[in-house]
């Protein structure tokens, strides 16, 4: 397990930790470096409006938390993903995507996942550590300044990780990202594998951000297999949590099912499906399975696809199947692996090459990847 930084990051300072931290100095230079850092969203270096002297010793005192290995491109510049290492030597995956009417980060909320899906890239390569809040905003600033005058609108905490099982970090992290980077709360979305505890936590909290909870299995029987800590917190109290968030926020949860082929694709999902989300009027994404390591069964074909997505719609579910992003560069849903990346990297000494366990090294990375610091 990787170690937490021991110095804090730039973006872990609360605007009352930079007032304490320019103690003497002139109000005002709390505001140009607030600005600087959340309006602008520059490089301290690069504030302008502070002494030049101020910006060199606050680069080397609060230094930023990512540091790029790779950078992906995927869909003709409309996806790009970034795997950053850590201060303390962990390594996780950011993913920018564009659209006609927005633009979306997909951050990550954790170094690795512990909740152990068999079906997610995360999952499969186990957990690391928690991420902390200036590890998970600043992954919002440096894909802002890549997107340029594409504006970032949306912000999914669906990268790396199980947001409720960082709960601090990931609620401060929102808060910064509302309030300071300016981002509205229903274009924000904290996506769960179901931790209760967190959930009611988010009820609770003052914004009313979106809820997405991955389901994948209307059963326990099946969603035991699938997700483990259903074990622990069963589809029936999931829901109720869920009913109870509707209530308290007014938003409707969405539901996130990635279609598995004979898994959970039949007819009966649907049926169950249905009887779950309807009196909640949730939202269905439905998720074509991609492919990951450590997973050997097919996605659902397209076909089935749709004759799924019309049957829940047939059964009154607001349901739509998700357009895949990036899976040529690994940046889908549940391919984010960066610790096994970097490992395998350290292996072959190149990035986004794979060493099999029979020493068979795959070029998994398209012509488009390069490599910078
Ligand atoms: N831990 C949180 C955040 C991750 S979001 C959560 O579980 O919600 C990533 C989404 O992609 C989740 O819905 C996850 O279940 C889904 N996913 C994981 N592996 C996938 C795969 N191979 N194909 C499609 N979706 C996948």
């Amino acid at each position: 397990m990787a170690a937490l930084p021991t110095q804090p990051t730039i973006y872990d300072l609360s605007r009352g930790d930079i007032a304490a931290y320019l103690e003497g100095m002139p109000g005002y230079r709390v505001d140009q470096l607030w600005q600087g850092l959340y309006t602008d969203g520059v490089a301290v270096e690069d504030i302008s409006t502070l002494p030049v002297k101020l910006r060199s010793e606050l680069a080397e005192k609060l230094p930023p938390a990512l540091a790029m290995e790779l950078e992906s491109i995927s869909d003709r510049g409309d996806t790009v993903k970034w795997l950053w290492n850590l201060r303390g030597g962990a390594a996780i995956e950011t993913v920018l995507m564009h659209y006609k009417d927005r633009s979306t980060v997909c951050i990550s909320s954790q170094a690795g996942c512990a909740m152990a899906c068999g079906f997610c890239a995360t999952g499969q390569a186990g957990f690391d550590r928690h991420l902390t809040v200036g590890e998970i905003v600043e992954q919002v600033i440096r894909a802002r300044r890549v997107a340029g005058d594409k504006r970032v609108s949306n912000i999914v905490f669906m990268g790396m990780g199980e947001p409720m099982a960082n709960f601090d970090a990931v609620w401060e992290s929102v808060e910064r990202l509302h309030g300071d980077f300016g981002i509205s709360a229903r274009h924000l979305t904290i996506s769960t594998v179901g931790l209760l505890p967190g959930i009611r936590l988010l009820a609770e909290a003052p914004l009313p951000v979106n809820l997405a909870v991955s389901l994948h299995a209307a059963n326990d029987d099946l969603r035991n297999e699938m997700v483990p800590i259903n074990k622990r917190y069963p589809i029936g109290d999931l829901l109720d949590a869920c009913h109870e968030y509707f209530d308290k926020k007014g938003r409707r949860v969405s539901f996130e099912w990635a279609l598995i082929d004979g898994v959970n694709d039949r007819d009966s999902d649907a049926h169950e499906l249905a009887k779950l989300t309807h009196p909640l009027r949730a939202h269905v994404n439905l998720i074509p399975l991609n492919p990951t390591p450590g997973y050997l069964t097919q996605g659902t074909p397209p076909a089935r696809v749709r004759e799924f997505a019309d049957l829940l719609t047939s059964l009154g579910v607001n349901a739509t199947v998700r357009k895949n992003r990036g899976t040529d560069i690994d940046a889908a849903c549940g391919q984010l692996r960066a610790n096994s990346i970097a490992a395998e990297a350290a292996v072959t000494g190149s990035s986004g090459n794979t060493a099999d366990s029979d020493g068979t090294v795959t070029n998994i990375k398209p012509p488009t990847t390069r490599s910078q610091r």
